[in-house]
């Protein structure tokens, strides 16, 4: 495990982890893979959800303005609470992982931050089938 210290626009120093990973697809053998994961602290998810709330509140009486007033301001506050919940959620923010599809050998590869799950499911590019990614933490 090597801990990377990196700049973010969030957090004054964050700390990204490489850490070993598992592609599974049922009835194939598991391929190893590499992830490289930020654990959020409890600061970060509450600043977060905060900032998806107060959105949310400011949003929703806006859109509401707008005949017929009342479905935009249910679905902004819907869509408000949504997120809020998913950044309470995000223990653990999945920068990168490179490894390869069980089933077809097809390089799997995510470039993109989003938030890890447990297990995270991705789909292969090739083959179409939705693989299991499993982080040891
Ligand atoms: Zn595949």
């Amino acid at each position: 495990m090597a801990e990377t210290p990196t700049r973010s626009s969030d957090d004054a120093i964050a700390t990204e982890v490489s850490v070993p990973a598992q592609i599974t697809l049922f009835g194939f053998d598991t391929v190893p893979a590499t992830a490289r994961i930020e654990a959020r602290s409890a600061a970060w998810r509450v600043r977060r959800t905060s900032i998806a709330l107060a959105a949310t509140l400011i949003a929703a009486p806006a859109v509401a303005l707008v005949p017929p007033h009342a479905p935009w301001a249910v679905g902004a506050l819907g869509i408000g609470l949504l997120s809020a919940v998913r950044r309470w959620a995000e223990k653990h923010t999945l920068h990168f992982l490179e490894g390869a599809c069980p089933r077809c050998s097809e390089v799997i590869t995510i470039s993109h931050s989003v938030r890890l799950r447990h297990p995270h499911a991705i789909s292969c590019p090739s083959c179409h089938y939705e693989l299991a990614i499993t982080v040891e933490l």
